[in-house]
């Protein structure tokens, strides 16, 4: 049975990398017809908040991501973890190191003068019992090491890389696995302990992270054997690389699923784009595709091991896909709340779904949805090619013989017959062009010469009204 977990810690928002392992976890687990749990590791006390914790949660909720237990709370398994290091010190493979922070560094600066890679020199591993009596006597607390042996071999066979190989040697000497504390205690345990506890307590058979914690997986494999626990298969996904290919960071702008959304993206996209940062789709399969599709062909072996650059052409181009895609009640649902923080006054569903149905089309971002929809809610200002294009002879002669044409005989805007008929009229009585008079009547409308269908818009604003005022505005 395939249990797998998202461990993520609560020390900010949800970041995409989080959300992408999501993803991967999430694809594999309903692929196999496993379990996808989540852990929150919540034991770095002072950086943990409740609202991170809340804000993952709720963003994985948001991108379609489910899970199948509730979430379990690192911080409530303590006792296990203590247990843990008090079984590794019981059978020797632990010990208390009482190295002060002033031996440690002075024992760094001689590795760097010596151009030598930074490590504990195991200097605590076979401290006779006076020894360890005279640290205590002169009051030093002590952190718990776990045994590194130099020459062990550790290999496993990952999920996506293959076979790895490291050397106990390049683990840095014998691993904390327990923070200072007097010495007749157990201090707060560390990651790679708590880790290796409570994957194998919840039974999980795949240890699916990015690449950023190999190193890890090779102290984790020495625990899961020390522990006498069996390890579970790994599989460790590519980094998310910004347009130069270094690791995305907070410098690029965006991190925190929170920030996609905030810019107009949609789950769908999100969710999509994240799963395409790492797995190729098999052939044949289109890129556009929803979590569920692709869980149902989702394997390892598509996984790359190259470190994955963000693109954000293709994310415009899938949330673009997606917008379009959607029917307009869909869209008004999703851009009412939008409009709503404008302070817009909606007029009646029958009127907002024919707007969302002009301006879906146009749709990148849903922000897009806010700034194209503004000049059907604000009498819109006059821009600089608007401007322009009612500064051609005739140009606002034209719209005053509309506007006087429409209040002699109003126009409700529902019938595009009418529309027609007006602008043929008007062309004919100002004796300007049917083109200009077009450009010009957008200019009026929108204040610019770029938008949606001119006689839908045209025809929305008649039906609330507001084409006349804008229209005068341009003459009085
Ligand atoms: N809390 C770790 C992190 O957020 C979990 C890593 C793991 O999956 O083991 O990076």
């Amino acid at each position: 049975m395939v249990r797998v977990r998202l461990a993520p810690s609560p020390t900010g928002t949800l970041h995409i990398g989080t959300a992408r392992t999501a993803v991967f976890n999430w694809l594999f687990a309903r692929h196999e017809k496993g379990v996808f749990l989540i852990r929150i590791e919540d034991t770095d006390k002072e950086r943990s908040k409740p609202e991170f914790t809340e804000n993952i949660l709720e963003g994985l909720t948001w991108l379609g991501i489910d899970w199948d237990e509730p979430p379990l709370i690192q911080s409530e398994r303590l006792q296990e973890h203590r247990q843990a290091i008090q079984t590794l010190l019981d059978q020797g493979l632990a010990y208390r190191c009482y190295a002060s922070e002033d031996e440690l560094h002075a024992m760094r600066e001689v590795q760097k003068a010596a151009k030598q890679a930074p490590r504990y020199d195991n200097r605590h591993r076979n401290l006779t019992t006076d020894q360890e009596q005279a640290f205590q006597d002169e009051g030093r607390e002590a952190v718990v090491r776990f045994r590194i042996d130099d020459n062990r071999e550790i290999r496993w066979n990952d999920l996506v890389r293959g076979p790895m190989q490291w050397s106990g040697s390049d683990l840095g000497g014998d691993m904390v696995i327990a923070r200072k504390a007097p010495a007749d205690q157990i201090g707060d345990p560390l990651y790679n302990l708590v880790v290796v506890v409570d994957d194998a307590a919840m039974g999980i058979s795949h240890v699916i992270r990015g690449e950023d914690h190999i190193a890890n997986t090779a102290k984790q494999l020495l625990l899961y054997e020390a522990l006498g626990l069996e390890t579970p298969t790994f599989a460790h996904a590519p980094l998310i690389l910004n347009a130069e290919g270094r690791k995305l960071s907070k410098r690029d702008g965006v991190t925190s699923i929170n920030d996609f959304r905030s810019m107009g993206y949609t789950a769908e996209a999100i969710a999509n784009y994240m799963t395409l940062l790492g797995w190729s789709v098999p052939e044949g399969m289109d890129e556009r595709f929803t979590l569920t599709e692709a869980a149902s062909t989702f394997t390892f072996d598509r996984v790359n091991k190259a470190g994955a650059r963000f693109d954000w052409d293709k994310l415009n181009w899938l949330n673009a896909q997606v917008l379009h895609s959607w029917p307009a009640e869909q869209l008004l649902d999703t851009l009412t709340p939008l409009w709503q923080q404008q302070g817009w006054q909606r007029p009646d569903d029958t009127w907002c779904i024919k707007l969302c149905a002009l301006l879906g089309p146009s749709l990148t971002l849903l922000l897009d949805g806010v700034d194209q929809a503004k000049p059907f809610f604000e009498m819109p200002a006059l821009e600089e090619d608007g401007e322009k294009q009612l500064s051609i002879e005739g140009a606002r002669e034209a719209i005053e013989t509309l506007a006087q044409m429409i209040e002699d005989a109003p126009w409700d805007g529902l019938e595009m017959d009418r529309a027609q008929a007006l602008l043929a009229e008007t062309a004919k009585s100002a004796g300007v062009k049917k083109g200009l008079l077009m450009k010009s009547l957008r200019a009026a409308l929108l204040g610019k010469l770029q938008g949606p269908d001119l006689l839908t818009t045209w025809s929305l604003l008649a039906q609330i009204k507001q084409d006349l005022p804008r229209l005068r505005r341009c003459f009085s």
